[in-house]
């Protein structure tokens, strides 16, 4: 069986980190692309569709938030790992609202980043189209095209956020603690914290929900997680 390498794109302008990170994910097997500023890491974005792009978010040039923004625009669906450093005060909700999928605050710990990139590759291979169609509310989700319509109008959801919100619509009705949905959608080698959980939630909430503060469909279930009502 031949393996086809799997490219991931790194774009950091700090030389120190992008040297480090080429050599461990070439040792570690990917194939390598590199990008030092805004324009130049978006322009091989798109024309290498990299299989992940590990994604600095302070940039010369445009920004890591706005690339990311730039790629979901034009369809690219590719996972996105940001890489914040701790004075850029990271908002994850912001983050993931332009389309990131999970992010990593520096100094990291090459292990960790690795083992997100694997859960995050592997959980793209092992969620398959189910074809099936779940609505509640005014929503409909359907799982096989991966749109969400709210009221009959096309809402934008990340990719995480559909195998989330895909996640709760196939365990209707089931308290489900935070550590089994994120071992569940994010993969058992996860090492996130569960604020990034809160926040997906919270970003799904003002998608489906129509009083997000009070909501009918994603349920806080205090001191366990979620659960997920079809029909509040
Ligand atoms: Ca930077």
């Amino acid at each position: 069986m031949t393996d086809k390498k799997q490219k991931i794109l790194v774009v950091e302008d700090e030389e120190a980190i992008l040297m480090g990170l080429e050599e461990n994910l070439k040792f570690s097997g990917y194939e390598v692309e590199t990008a030092m500023d805004g324009r130049g890491g978006l322009e091989k974005a798109q024309k290498t569709k990299p299989d992940l792009i590990l994604l600095d978010l302070m940039l010369p040039g445009i920004s890591g938030f706005e690339i990311c923004r730039e790629l979901r625009d034009g369809g690219y669906q590719m996972p996105i790992i940001m890489l914040t450093a701790r004075q850029d005060e990271f908002d994850k909700l912001h983050g993931f609202e332009m389309g990131a999928d999970d992010y990593v605050t520096k100094p990291f710990s090459i292990d960790e980043l690795l083992a997100r990139i694997r859960a995050i590759l592997l959980r793209g291979n092992r969620r398959e189209m189910t074809g099936k169609v779940y609505e509640f509310g005014t929503c409909t989700l359907d799982t096989e095209s991966r749109i969400l319509k709210n009221d009959g109008k096309e809402i934008k959801l990340t990719r995480t956020e559909f195998e989330l919100l895909a996640y709760f619509c196939g365990n209707e009705g089931k308290a489900l603690s935070r550590n089994q949905v994120m071992n569940e959608v994010w993969g058992t080698e996860y090492y996130g914290t569960q604020r990034s959980l809160d926040s997906f939630v919270a970003s799904l909430r003002s998608k489906i929900e129509e009083k997000p503060a009070k909501p009918k469909h994603i349920l806080t279930v205090h001191g366990v997680g979620y659960k997920f009502l079809g029909d509040g």
